[in-house]
């Protein structure tokens, strides 16, 4: 009986219960049952290890693992997997034949904390039911979302996507994107003829736009040059907008002064967020470069997304027609499809990353955090709960006038995505399952982790001529201008 004191929520719950509460995922069976097989073997080995490993007075005292580890405040602990995993048998039972193919996320996270090793603790993060905010902080958390929202609102003015259309090279993008996707298509064929090429026309055009972006359009800019005399200059703190920069919609100007002792004169860099004026200023930071490339990508007619995410940094996201996926997108860093950037490379803790398009909002934090036990910083803000109720309110807001196929389409794509995001997660629990079993490989061939490493490196070499310098960002704290 000792045993079964150390393991919290072992409460057997009937099957039916259970069931009820468990969608089916199309996913494979082969590999939902490995999956399972994972999770009986490692549990049961580290209970036996744990078990084997100490002295009978003080198995009583380690059943200290919190009850709520991966749910919301005040609700009450998540019900036992529905395999019925029982960590204090040695020998697992079979997996039931009669099992439905993959359990649903929400339903194999909480089996997690019986798991030490890697403290899912964000894994709280997967909320149940939206909750309407009603404290001050949610409410706080809520009109800045409903704020931020409005960025790529502003980009649907078609006299403003008229205004990029001209300041675009089209001719050269189309040209390098029709190269760039015969290529693909060409590497597809030598591949075999059911294999489909890697990205398609669209997806070229955004990258190509990138590319120019970066290297020729966008300027990024720290501490800007004296313009009298092309010196560098010294941080001076704000300045009051003049009127002119108001117009204009800057509320927030940096002051810098020449560092030439002969020239000393002051250098005034407005910080503006309206993409039509970014149009022609041509220059800023990562607020800057995100929000004026994220709507050129409107502008080439692409579904686009802005990115914010809480700790310091915005991004886009292009719907990719041909892999009928959201993907990456940071023109700073001219990555195309590499999410895990942030994290494994730059080996930065997110909290919160929520994707706003004209059409509706996402927290997509799980695309960006694959590893929460290493990369997940604490989500703070409002419960889960309360999340999922304003992104859902926003969505709602934006969807409000379209018409029912519109919303029945985009509904779609959002379950899909939902599916895909719910898949990364569950493989990378599978990952890290596996790291901790007998002869559990610890390196990783991760596609996606091997390119956020080439991708930092990258940075690395664009840093040291002086030309990123994320880490510069000095502005007070508005998200929008980062
Ligand atoms: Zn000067």
């Amino acid at each position: 009986m000792a045993d079964r004191d150390q393991i919290p929520r072992r409460k057997p719950v009937p099957k039916a219960q259970n069931q009820s509460q468990t969608p089916a995922q199309p996913l494979p069976e082969g590999w939902a049952k490995d999956l399972t097989h994972q999770f009986r073997r490692t549990l049961s080995t580290k209970r036996m290890n744990e078990l084997s490993s100490r002295p009978s007075s003080q198995r009583r005292s380690s059943s200290r693992i919190p009850t709520d580890y991966f749910v919301e405040d005040r609700q009450p602990p998540p019900l036992p997997p529905r395999h019925g995993f029982d960590a204090s048998t040695p020998t697992p039972a079979q997996p039931t034949r009669e099992a439905p193919p993959v359990p649903d996320a929400q339903q194999l996270l909480p089996q997690l904390p019986q798991v030490p090793p890697p403290a899912y603790s964000s894994l709280k993060n997967l909320p149940t039911l939206p909750t309407a905010p009603n404290d001050a902080k949610s409410l706080r958390f809520r009109s800045m979302l409903l704020s931020l929202s409005n960025t790529p609102c502003k980009w649907e003015n078609p006299g403003l996507l008229d205004e990029a259309l001209g300041a675009i090279p089209l001719q050269r993008i189309y040209e390098e994107a029709q190269e760039e996707s015969d290529l693909f298509a060409a590497e597809a064929a030598s591949m075999g003829s059911n294999i489909k090429p890697a990205w398609g026309y669209q997806d070229c055009v955004v990258r190509a736009l990138m590319k120019w972006f970066k290297r020729d359009f966008f300027e990024w800019v720290n501490n800007p040059l004296c313009s009298l005399c092309r010196t560098r200059t010294l941080a001076r703190g704000m300045a009051a907008p003049l009127p002119d920069e108001s117009a204009r919609g800057a509320n927030r100007v940096e002051l810098y002064q020449c560092a030439n002792q002969h020239c000393q004169s002051y250098e005034r860099f407005p910080r503006y967020n309206d993409a039509f004026v970014l149009l022609q200023t041509r220059k800023g930071r990562v607020g800057e470069w995100a929000n004026c490339f994220s709507m050129l990508c409107r502008a080439v007619g692409s579904r686009v997304r802005w990115v914010w995410n809480a700790e310091d940094h915005v991004w886009t996201e292009v719907y990719s027609v041909h892999r009928k996926r959201w993907v990456h997108v940071d023109c700073c860093e001219e990555q195309w499809d590499a999410p895990l950037l942030y994290t494994q490379g730059w080996g930065k803790k997110l909290s919160y990353c929520i994707a706003f398009s004209a059409d509706g909002c996402t927290d997509v934090t799980r695309r960006y955090v694959r590893n929460p036990a290493e990369y997940s910083a604490a989500r703070s803000r409002c419960s889960e709960g309360v999340l999922m109720h304003v992104t859902r309110e926003i969505t709602a807001l934006r969807r409000r006038d379209m018409d029912k196929k519109e919303k029945f389409r985009l509904n779609a794509d959002d379950m899909r995505e939902d599916a895909e995001l719910r898949k990364i997660i569950i493989e990378s629990l599978a990952f890290n399952i596996s790291r901790l079993l007998p002869g559990g490989n610890s390196t990783r061939s991760d596609p996606d982790a091997q390119k956020a490493a080439e991708a930092a490196e990258g940075r690395q070499s664009v840093r040291s001529r002086g030309e990123g310098g994320r880490n510069q960002h000095t502005g007070p704290h508005d998200p929008r201008q980062q």
